[in-house]
């Protein structure tokens, strides 16, 4: 019974993962629930592949339990022992890996819930009046989450806001914006979900002015094979590097004014895969010096670079990663295009993404395959 209903849940998955303006790489998660057990997507796989054997499977009971208990105040202490605890939530015999996320999907009472990260929802968490849109649009049928640090405390905030929802409206809600972040549907079926999403699009597309243009553009070959050799001398020995131009890339590197809405990280995704801060020279002259500065200010090399003239390139230790670097670039542009028709782009800010860069390093979902685009 539980075969069938996961390989609807992988096809529900595969479906929305498949798509770049849905989620890109590792990003994202899914899960069904019966009464007592919920299937999550586990770390480490993407949605755009995942087969009936990449969800993890978790104890309701347990995962309950975690709510009774006290964790120290202190951060990574704090987070260690969330961990530890989701991790001894695990149906006995499970070893695989549940997604830091789900906590939160065990609040949602509907059997199926998609996580995503959609460049068009995250165009209004990203944006300075988005919240204010969002009451417009959503407030009686959604919730709406602030950006907290990812984990424990993202999870305990969800929990609150839900609480607080269903007592005021006497209702469950099915759907829930993360400021920074993006989308949860919950519904019985997979068709509820799609209801949900489609209706989540149409509203905000209502609101919309501007859409994305990524219709590539030719960049002088000398100039770009110039380009790649200076790069190439500045990163790191045996990168590979990913060139992109299209009509946006060169319209955001046309000056450092035209930048500005790229100059800090949208989403704990754009961090995660394309570093916490792209690089910007006017021109490949500027270069040098920019990466220069780049370094002393962060201690460590660049990842993503917009060029004026040339478009964007990305530097990764293999081609899928830098493919998947330039992609989560692209989508920090949709996000740029779509926040100016919520109030101008809203970024993470500099404590959040301290705490995304450091948490990164130990914990985070960066061991999901890359996948370029
Ligand atoms: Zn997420």
């Amino acid at each position: 019974m539980a075969a069938a209903v996961l390989e609807e849940l992988a096809a529900l998955s595969r479906r929305y993962g498949s798509k770049p303006d849905w989620v890109l790489a590792g990003g994202g998660n899914s899960s069904y629930k019966d009464k007592k057990v919920l299937w999550v997507k586990a770390s480490g796989t993407s949605l755009a592949t995942i087969e009936p054997s990449g969800f993890c499977e978790m104890d309701r009971e347990a995962l309950a339990a975690i709510w009774t208990r006290t964790y120290p105040a202190e951060s990574a202490a704090r987070e260690e022992a969330a961990l530890a605890d989701l991790m001894a939530a695990r149906v006995s015999g499970e070893i695989r890996r549940p997604s830091v996320e789900t906590l939160m999907h065990g609040f949602f009472p509907q059997a199926f819930v998609l996580h995503t990260h959609p460049s068009l929802v995250n165009g209004l968490t990203c944006g300075k009046e988005g919240e204010a849109i969002f009451r417009e649009l959503f407030a009686d049928e959604a919730i709406w989450v602030p950006f907290v640090d990812p984990g424990y405390i993202l999870a305990k905030t969800v929990r609150e806001a839900f609480e607080e929802w269903s007592l005021k409206k006497g209702a469950i809600p099915s759907i829930m914006f993360m400021q920074n972040h993006g989308l949860l549907v919950a519904s019985e079926t997979p068709e509820g979900i799609d209801r949900l999403s489609a209706s989540v699009v149409s509203r905000l597309q209502g609101r919309l002015g501007r859409s994305p243009d990524s219709t590539a553009m030719a960049v002088d070959a000398g100039l770009l094979a110039a380009t790649v050799s200076r790069v190439a001398a500045l990163a790191p020995k045996g990168s590979f590097i990913a060139h992109r131009a299209d009509h946006d890339i060169l319209a955001f590197a046309a000056s450092k004014e035209a930048f500005t809405p790229l100059s800090a990280a949208f989403t704990p995704d754009h961090i995660v895969y394309a570093g916490h801060e792209f690089l910007y020279a006017p021109a490949p002259d500027a270069l040098e010096l920019a990466w220069k500065d780049y370094r002393s200010r962060n201690g460590s090399d660049p990842r993503v670079l917009s060029i004026g003239g040339v478009g964007a390139m990305a530097i990764a230790s293999t081609q899928a990663a830098a493919s998947t670097a330039l992609a989560l670039f692209q989508d920090a542009i949709a996000i740029a295009v779509y926040s100016k028709s919520f109030g101008g782009a809203l970024h993470m800010t500099a404590d959040k993404i301290d705490f995304i860069r450091n948490w990164e390093v130990e914990k985070y979902r960066a061991k999901a395959a890359p996948q370029g685009k």
